[in-house]
């Protein structure tokens, strides 16, 4: 599984993580983690806490530091003193000392730079290692990186895969000005034409991996990306982990960049 520098922090993670919305299988994520997997993205909304819970269950028997665990805070719960709280909610389910990387899930209606400084806090407290946002469009990511006064913003994860690729041209660029990372979640959502499928097919043929997985290689192209699939299904799992190794060639990557167009963003950045 090849590995990248997660943003501004010293890390290097593998490019494929695992997601777990709404609620995650124990014995895939442990086959991912076994296959190099060991990024993890969770929320306190997934399952209302059940899915924290069952990653809890998953990563108890692996070194904590082999691992790289992401949780999000509820932006009703994002408040200077609500965050704290939130937190150990999370840390008590995920039975961990620290995240690796917290993030606000989204933007709400607690003013930003009390959210941030509630996650720089939590930095400081040792509780989480880095924070991110998710979700924020480039004004949100200029004005809360604006709000920081110690900690830079580690990563942005965001709505991106074949059928929704606007971010390439908004919270992308954003990335590679700041240096950090760009999270792609829902990275197997595509639109089903039978051109793009006959696309994905051939050059999944060629490299013997799954369509899913090309289409994954696909948006890990960007040097500043990481996509977090969620699968339960253990031969899921294994189709996923083999994009972490699968790298594209010009052709094959010009290929699908026209099966899957990219279109002009309308509007505000798309969420799930
Ligand atoms: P996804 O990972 O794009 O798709 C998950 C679906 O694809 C599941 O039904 C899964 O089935 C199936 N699948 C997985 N691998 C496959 C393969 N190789 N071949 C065929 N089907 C496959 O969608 P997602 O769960 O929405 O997104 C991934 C993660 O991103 C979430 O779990 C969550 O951690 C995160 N997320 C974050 C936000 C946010 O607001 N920050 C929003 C949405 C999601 P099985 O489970 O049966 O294997």
């Amino acid at each position: 599984m090849r590995t990248r520098r997660f943003g501004t922090t010293p890390d290097e993670i593998p490019l494929v993580g695992q997601g777990t919305w709404p609620i995650p299988n124990r014995e895939a994520l442990r086959r991912g983690i076994d296959l190099g997997m060991t990024h993890i993205d969770t929320a306190e909304m997934y399952g209302d806490g059940r899915s924290e819970e069952i990653v809890g269950d998953a990563i108890a028997p692996y070194p904590r530091a082999s691992l790289f665990v992401v949780s999000k805070v509820l932006p009703s719960n994002a408040t200077a003193t609500g965050i704290a709280r939130a937190c150990e909610r999370s840390l008590r389910r995920l039975k961990t000392d620290y995240l690796d990387c917290y993030l606000v899930h989204w933007r709400g209606d607690i003013p930003l730079d009390e959210t941030m400084g509630g996650l720089e806090a939590l930095v400081a407290a040792g509780k989480a290692r880095s924070i991110g946002v998710s979700n924020f469009d480039p004004w949100d990511l200029r004005e809360a990186a604006a709000s920081l006064k110690s900690v830079p913003i580690a990563c942005n994860q965001v709505l991106y895969n074949l059928g929704e690729r606007t971010p390439e041209e908004h919270e992308l660029p954003w990335a590679h000005e700041t240096g950090s990372a760009f999270v792609a979640y829902t990275p197997l959502a595509r639109p089903k034409s039978a051109r793009g499928e006959k696309v994905l097919a051939e050059i999944a043929a060629r490299h013997k991996v799954t369509p899913e997985a090309v289409a994954l290689a696909f948006l890990l192209r960007d040097p500043f990306c990481f996509v977090i699939p969620k699968a339960n299904t253990v031969a899921h799992v294994e189709a996923n982990a083999l994009a972490g190794d699968l790298i594209l060639d010009v052709p094959e990557t010009v290929a699908i960049d026209a099966a899957f167009a990219a279109r002009e963003r309308v509007g505000a950045l798309p969420m799930n």
